[in-house]
């Protein structure tokens, strides 16, 4: 047995972590970005260390058994919306590790309760086919204009999440060469909620476009994020669901990194950033092991990384007034796991709409559904008015439920909607009634999730959230609100949206930076590029044809 002296904590007991290490780049959090920035950086031979405080790493991409025992469930990401431009996808061919991306055709209905319901599907004719019931005009004005804006994602905005973000003004004088663009920079002025009433009529078609927009935070009513219209009614239309829980996607990651020689350390927190001569030096571990390295990349929000791990002291005044400005997410998600006898079966007519990889129930107007997003930002739910999403994850992916044959065909389900964190009354107090209303009200929009089909649930408030994750304080899913002064070359601020940060040796490439929150895989890859630069490292990888077009086309010159 080799004997160890001087080490604090058992975990130390490993050679390959002693209690002090040298490293060319150390990562703060396992998530999707922290992943995707340790492959490709590990790959390009350097000694990199992956640091992670929970036992697992994913971050947002974590399947666990929250029913407990024998049932899986993602609890964060699910819908994975960027799947067709991601490039680590095609840079390390992951569908080696068994990755496979399931697309259905029906991504979304959102049902009522005469029976009624609307589709959203991957292919434009079928949802245009879904609105001709309701209105021949926003049928027409559906596949006239989404051909248009897919082509605006394909070739400029969904690139452009993986290429270093630009000034407004540059992206404006670029844009403004052809049509395409210029298109785009119409809608970027606009608020979802006015292109939304200003192009269809029918207040059906509109909730369902409208909840499509937004339910990933934008305030529905904010001017200057129009980009984000056409960017995310298509990408809603082209979610894939990853095949074994989105966790798949996190470990073929960490796959790669670990046969490029990478280390990952988990149940490890970082405690503290070491800072020398107002240089980023290294890291203390909470287990007492310093590692030190040429640069550190944070993946954590911003209050986080400079108030907290840097320390408040040893910001320069400029960078700390905009971390102290930094704005969470307006509001959080309150998500409902359940196991049930019988999957989910809904009123409506259209047996289809049963089938949805997203049903969307609880409004009846999109009134109602501004209501209860302003409700939600004031602290408030009145669940009478309250709708939400939810997703039979076990329809798509049998895997998730592995109990003995004789409850085998038992399903594992969610209801999840916009919550604020600070709940009147409190998570604690108010969380079991919050509860009940969602089931009353899935029975309801379901006639068949009545109490003796459901087997178990579990609740996951925005509390529950920010425990599990601290970074994501308030429950903020993105790690900061997407509001125009948080966006772009704004994200987090300007001194640091390049990753590169005034501190020397420190970077940072999570979803506080640009491009933004959810699984885009832009702020892991963009940071990879930034320190394989400043380290002088060859880059064994090539921007996508995608990328290479779009700045070809959109943004030289
Ligand atoms: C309920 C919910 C549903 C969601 N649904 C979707 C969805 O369907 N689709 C989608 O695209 N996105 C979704 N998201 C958002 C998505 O999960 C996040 O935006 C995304 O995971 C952010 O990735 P990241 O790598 O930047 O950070 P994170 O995923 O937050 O990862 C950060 C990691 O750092 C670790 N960490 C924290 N502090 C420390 C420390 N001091 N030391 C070491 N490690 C630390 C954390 O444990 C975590 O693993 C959802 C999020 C939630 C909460």
């Amino acid at each position: 047995m080799m004997e160890f002296q001087g080490y604090t904590h058992p975990q130390s007991y490993f050679p390959e972590f002693p209690p002090e290490s040298e490293w060319d780049v150390i990562i703060i959090g396992a998530g999707p970005n922290g992943l995707i920035a340790a492959a490709y950086l590990a790959k390009a031979g350097l000694k990199v260390a992956l640091i992670e405080r929970r036992y697992e790493v994913g971050g947002g991409l974590a399947t666990e058994e929250i029913l407990f025992p024998g049932y899986y469930s993602s609890m964060h990401a699910i819908y994975h919306m960027m799947v067709d431009y991601m490039p680590v996808l095609r840079d390390f061919d992951l569908g080696r590790h068994g990755l496979v991306w399931i697309k259905p055709n029906l991504q979304a209905s959102m049902v009522f309760e005469n029976g009624d319901s609307v589709l959203l599907t991957n292919m434009i004719e079928d949802t245009a086919d879904s609105f001709l019931k309701y209105s021949v005009k926003d049928a027409q004005t559906f596949s006239k204009t989404m051909g248009r804006w897919r082509r605006i994602v394909k070739d400029i905005i969904a690139p452009m999440t993986f290429i270093p973000p630009m000034l407004p003004i540059e992206i404006t004088m670029a844009l403004q060469k052809n049509e395409v663009g210029q298109e785009l920079l119409e809608l970027v002025e606009q608020s979802p909620l006015d292109i939304v009433t200003s192009m269809f009529e029918n207040d059906r078609v509109r909730a369902m476009l409208l909840y499509n927009i937004c339910m990933w935070g934008l305030d529905p009513r904010e001017t200057g994020v129009g980009l984000f219209v056409a960017l995310y009614l298509d990408r809603m239309m082209n979610k894939c669901y990853c095949q074994g829980g989105s966790h798949k996607f996190a470990n073929s990651l960490g796959r790669e990194i670990v046969q490029a020689g990478g280390v990952i350390l988990d149940s490890s927190q970082v405690n503290d950033i070491i800072m020398e001569g107002g240089k980023a030096t290294g890291v203390f571990l909470w287990e007492g092991r310093t590692l030190k390295a040429k640069a550190i990349i944070s993946t954590l929000d911003p209050q986080t990384t400079f108030n907290d791990l840097v320390g408040a002291d040893n910001l320069p005044a400029s960078l700390k007034e905009s971390v102290d400005g930094w704005k969470y997410d307006k509001w959080s998600l309150n998500t409902l796991h359940v196991v049930s006898e019988e999957q989910p079966r809904y009123l409506p007519r259209d047996g289809w709409a049963s089938e949805a990889f997203m049903t969307i129930f609880g409004f009846e107007s999109m009134d109602q559904m501004l209501e209860h997003w302003d409700n939600v930002v004031a602290g408030k739910l009145d669940t009478s008015i309250m709708g939400g999403h939810a997703t039979c994850e076990s329809f798509w992916d049998s895997h998730l439920v592995r109990v003995p044959p004789e409850h085998a065909h038992r399903q594992v389900s969610f209801f999840q909607h916009h919550a604020p964190y600070n709940l009147e009354g409190g998570w604690e107090a108010k969380g079991p009634e919050i509860e009940e209303a969602i089931l009353q009200k899935w029975a309801k929009y379901a006639p068949n999730m009545k109490k003796e089909n459901i087997v178990q649930t579990n609740q996951e408030t925005p509390v529950d959230i920010e425990i599990r994750f601290p970074n994501m304080r308030y429950g903020s899913i993105k790690h900061g609100d997407y509001k125009p002064i948080q966006l772009g070359c704004f994200r987090p601020n300007q001194e640091c949206s390049s990753g590169k940060t005034p501190i020397e040796g420190l970077y940072t490439g999570g979803a506080s930076n640009y491009p933004g929150g959810c699984v885009l895989g832009g702020g892991g890859y963009l940071i990879a590029n930034k320190v394989a630069e400043e380290l002088g490292v060859t880059k064994w990888w090539k921007p996508t044809k995608e990328m290479e077009r779009c700045t070809k086309t959109y943004l030289e010159g």
